[in-house]
């Protein structure tokens, strides 16, 4: 059995798994990317967890096929060298070779988003596909495109930023500088601002009552749990939220038809109550909804799991 290391390099923490080749974690370990600090702690760190992992089954970094990091920032997976990353404050880091130095094996390095994708791709929701899109609503939306069964991103790997294409001309202000941006009405975090607005509005409204009062506790489930409990303002709440997900995946199915595009972070545990109305919008405004071949709307499978299966299987793609 041959193993690899897929790292989620996150802002909080990272988080190194030992996969096998059927794409399974056997082992997992993390640590705090404890930021602000320089970028050669962190890739000590990071290189700890990988022989730390190795150790655990008994194997030498020698025994690993490769290893894989997910980074946020715009990553050249080519070279390995990350321009820049701002939630770090890193500029011009040559993440790949440094940690090819420490490591002794080859070292690729992707986009967090897209490794998260690919994760889905190699292992999840979009095992089989060979054209297929994965939007993650989180803070932001992250995105990652697959076509031909390879990782879209552009000629100078800045591409795939799916969530700041405009979608409401001279809308809420982004912080790429744009306004507008999907991802200020379709991330998690939107969804929860446009919940508190609502219960602003009114203040007698049951969704108080879930949060004890406290705004700073509202989060994207409290719509949903309202919605189940049978809440009228916190339907329509949500109702708004997915017709900017719909719309905006609409665009996307529009560009590219993949054949399937999967949904991820913490909303996509809602299931059916995210998917089924999503779907059936995108069935009434899809270019080619009189196609025979539909795109499927399905939730992610592999959650906090896609960054770690995706970064170690990234040499797959050379293969
Ligand atoms: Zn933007």
């Amino acid at each position: 059995m041959k193993y690899y290391i897929g790292i989620d390099l996150g802002g909080t923490n990272i988080a190194a798994g030992l996969v096998n080749e059927d794409f399974e974690i056997v082992a997992s370990k993390s640590c705090p990317t404890a930021l602000p600090r320089p970028a050669a702690e962190v890739e000590a760190d990071m290189a700890k967890l990988c022989t730390e992992l190795a150790a655990e089954k008994g194997l030498t970094m020698a025994d690993i096929g490769w290893v894989g990091i997910g980074t946020p920032g715009a990553v050249n997976p080519i070279t390995g060298f990350v321009g820049f990353n701002a939630n770090f404050g890193y500029r011009d880091w040559y993440l790949g070779k440094n940690m090819e130095a420490l490591l002794g094996c080859k070292v690729y390095v992707e986009n967090d988003a897209n490794a998260a994708a690919y994760g889905e791709y190699a292992a999840g929701a979009l095992k089989g596909a060979t054209n297929a899109i994965a939007i993650t609503l989180g803070t932001g939306v992250g995105a990652g495109i697959i076509l031909d069964g390879k990782l879209y991103s552009g000629s100078n790997h800045a591409g795939g930023e799916l969530g700041h294409m405009v979608i409401v001309k001279d809308g809420r202000p982004c912080m790429c500088g744009r306004n507008g941006c999907w991802e200020k009405y379709a991330s998690a975090r939107a969804l929860a601002e446009d919940t508190v607005e609502a219960m602003k509005q009114n203040p007698d409204n049951m969704m108080w009552k879930l949060v004890d009062g406290d705004l700073s506790e509202v989060g994207a489930k409290t719509a949903f749990d309202a919605l189940h409990a049978g809440d009228e303002l916190a339907k329509a709440v949500v109702a708004n939220y997915l017709e900017y997900v719909a719309c905006g995946l609409t665009n996307l199915i529009n560009i590219f038809q993949p054949e399937i595009v999967c949904i991820g972070g913490g909303v996509s545990k809602q299931g059916s109550a995210l998917i089924d109305p999503i779907q059936a919008y995108v069935d009434e405004e899809d270019y080619a909804r009189n196609n025979i071949s539909r795109t499927r709307i399905v939730c992610a499978e592999l959650f906090n799991d896609a960054g770690i299966v995706g970064a170690a299987m990234l040499g797959k793609q050379e293969a």
